[in-house]
């Protein structure tokens, strides 16, 4: 997605600490002054010649609403749910195992087994289906 930006201007450099640098579009630039930066969120843009974030984005054909990743939202949702699936994974699977190691099971315990298991099935293929 930062990409796509970039394509958009001139005299892109990558720097060391994984920011960038080109000429602004938003102003006669001699010499590359926009730092561009991106974290999970959006991509982050500041001109040293004071240019504004409006601004630059206009001139290169977008708003500042396509800075945000809108995207992102939706992979940190997948991302928090396949958390949460996977603790409760290893949670039902603890259960399971300590059934198991019991050794000789009541009915009714025996049901509860059946129960985690099939549980524990259905988040393994939850979590696969994320992954
Ligand atoms: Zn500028």
């Amino acid at each position: 997605m930062i990409d796509s930006f970039l394509d958009r201007l001139e005299k892109v450099k990558q720097l060391h600490n994984g920011k960038y640098m080109a000429r602004c579009p938003a102003h006669e630039d001699g010499r590359p002054s926009l730092m561009i930066s991106a974290n999970q969120v959006k991509i982050s843009l500041h001109c040293f010649a004071g240019c504004s974030i409006d601004d630059i984005c206009l001139s290169v054909g977008m708003q500042v609403k396509d800075l945000y990743f809108d995207n992102q939202s939706e992979f940190d949702k997948d991302k928090w749910r396949l958390e949460k699936l996977s603790v409760e994974a290893k949670e039902v699977h603890g259960i399971i195992m300590m059934y198991e190691q019991a050794g000789k099971l009541t009915d009714k315990e025996q049901d509860k087994l059946l129960q985690h298991r099939k549980r524990f099935y259905y988040l393994q293929k939850q979590i696969r289906s994320l992954m």
